[in-house]
């Protein structure tokens, strides 16, 4: 029977972490670990067990005051650093990351309960990441130069922006933060970063890792909650630029508190991508490839395949093989086997927030395919999920559920499958599957969405960019684009005339 999937249970006798592997629950300024200054902490919740990991300082406006110190009194002399050795650091850093990729990996999983390969993925992207910046820099630092009028030479310069104040998300913790600390570093900027009050561990345990590599006060770290230490770090008069990884409504926060000082702001926001399927396409690829794309780390991912818009003529068809593929996802722990492939939701509120949404599903007529229920606990588990007859229009369609669900819909022609894929406020992210060349060269340049796969979802590089469109904001990770976001472009003109 489908849709019965039990939570496969780790050994009680191996947990996942012991203290001796979590990093120093202190915030890191100036190159050391410090207190905050006082004493109030968030409870950092292992989502499988419900049990607490670690106590992580709730940090202040002062504290941030801090540690902007510690990054502006590192800035000159970090953008000064010739290329080829800040180069050789960031390689360096990628090096202490694989050194220690296995405990990282276990930390990750510990923190979010996601399953190991989940999390391997995860170290592994941040690793390269750290390596394609290190490559990168080299190739871009060099100054476009010539005369553009009569005697005179343009020299055009790359600069560091200066200090970035950077708030990340809890769904793919150290990889998002690197995302962000790669490219920066790269271009010569120091950094403020204040990790998910939900999932602090891993970019703590990274500052640990890398202490001794960088000059104190390039990388810091403040742990806390969003509206103090991420507001501050929107606003902090000096700070040059503030990244964000989030939800929406972050993103118009730090945005509006951005506003006053006019820091360059880069945002990286929600998703909710169609998945438009032809009558032509390979439904088995199709299905398979939505196996993990529509569930991978839970459904928790801003990219995820979760909204199919299958053409009426094949829908019968695709569902059948989408139910078939999705109900036999291994559920459990990550502790449990590397043949886990969907862990729990992050948190309780996230649990309560997508099972939320799945009961007024139900209740606007949507119809449970597979999947639809919450799993025997401990821990914050729902079913893997398909939900079909779908009324156009429902808030299951508009908004982000975050968690392993995928509805689909119906169209009956290209028009209405390319109108019905750009409603909604979000543009991240889309696929297209067909196997006709015309219709996918025009229905992915018609799509609103700043990635579009073809016969495929969710493969990433840190060779090419992404970033979103509409609500899902603005600016690019990943690939050239992203050092170019941090980047300043000056031109310096000299007269050589006599
Ligand atoms: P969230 O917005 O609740 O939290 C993200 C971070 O912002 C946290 O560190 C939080 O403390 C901080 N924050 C909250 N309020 C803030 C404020 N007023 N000012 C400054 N910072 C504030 O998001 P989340 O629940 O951690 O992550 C899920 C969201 O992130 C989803 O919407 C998802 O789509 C998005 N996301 C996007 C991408 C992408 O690349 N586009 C990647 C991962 C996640």
């Amino acid at each position: 029977e489908l849709g019965t999937a039990a939570v496969r249970r780790a050994p009680d006798a191996s947990p996942l972490v012991t203290s001796a592997d979590l990093p120093p629950a202190r915030n890191f300024v100036g190159g050391e670990f410090v207190d905050a200054r006082f004493d109030s902490v968030t409870g950092v919740i292992d989502p499988c067990s419900e049990k607490v990991l670690a106590q992580i300082p709730e940090s202040t406006a002062e504290d941030v005051d801090r540690a902007v110190a510690a990054a502006v009194a590192a800035k000159d002399q970090w953008a000064r650093v010739a290329p080829k050795d800040r180069s050789e650091l960031l390689h360096a850093i990628a090096d202490r990351v694989a050194e220690n990729a296995e405990l990282l990996v276990r930390l990750e999983s510990a923190n979010t309960g996601k399953p190991l390969p989940v999390a391997q993925d995860d170290i592994a992207g941040t690793i390269d990441t750290f390596r394609f910046m290190a490559g990168a820099l080299r190739a871009t630092t060099s100054m476009a130069a010539g005369d553009y009028v009569e005697n005179h030479l343009s020299v055009i310069r790359r600069e560091p922006v200066g200090v970035v104040g950077v708030v990340t998300p809890w769904n793919y913790p150290l990889m998002m933060a690197a995302w962000k600390i790669a490219p920066i570093l790269a271009a010569g900027n120091t950094l403020v970063i204040k990790p998910s009050e939900q999932t602090p561990l891993t970019t703590l345990k990274f500052a640990e890792l890398v202490a001794d590599l960088l000059p104190p006060g390039v990388l810091n770290v403040v742990t806390g909650l969003g509206p103090v230490v991420g507001a501050r770090l929107s606003e902090h008069p000096d700070i040059d630029m503030v990244a964000l990884t989030g939800s929406v409504s972050s993103g118009r926060a730090v945005a509006r508190s951005a506003a006053d000082t006019l820091k360059r702001v880069h945002l990286e926001l929600g998703g909710k991508a169609p998945v438009v399927i032809f009558p032509d396409a390979d439904l088995e690829a199709a299905a398979s490839t939505l196996r993990v794309a529509g569930y991978w780390n839970s459904g928790q991912e801003c990219g995820a395949a979760c909204r199919v818009l299958v053409h009426e003529s094949v829908a019968e068809k695709f569902v059948e093989r989408l139910t078939a593929e999705v109900g036999a996802l291994v559920v459990g722990e990550p502790g449990a086997g590397e043949d886990v492939e969907v862990g729990p939701l992050v948190s309780k509120a996230h649990f309560d927030r997508v099972t939320g949404y799945l009961e007024r599903a139900e209740d606007e007529g949507a119809r449970v395919a597979v999947g639809g229920g919450v799993l025997a606990g401990p821990g914050y588990f729902v079913a893997p999920t398909v939900l079909v007859d779908v009324a156009e229009g429902a808030e299951i369609l508009r908004e982000e559920v975050f968690g392993p669900v995928v509805t689909v819909e119906t169209f009956s022609d290209e028009d209405e499958a390319v109108r019905r894929a750009n409603a909604g406020p979000y543009g991240l992210s889309a696929s297209v599957w067909t196997e006709d060349a015309r219709r996918s060269h025009d229905v992915s340049a018609r799509l609103d969405a700043g990635t579009v796969w073809v016969n495929s979802h969710l493969v990433l590089a840190n060779d090419v960019p992404w970033g979103g469109f509409k609500g899902s904001g603005y600016g690019r990770d990943l690939s050239i684009y992203a050092l170019d976001d941090y980047s300043r472009t000056k031109h310096v003109m000299h007269n050589h005339g006599r």
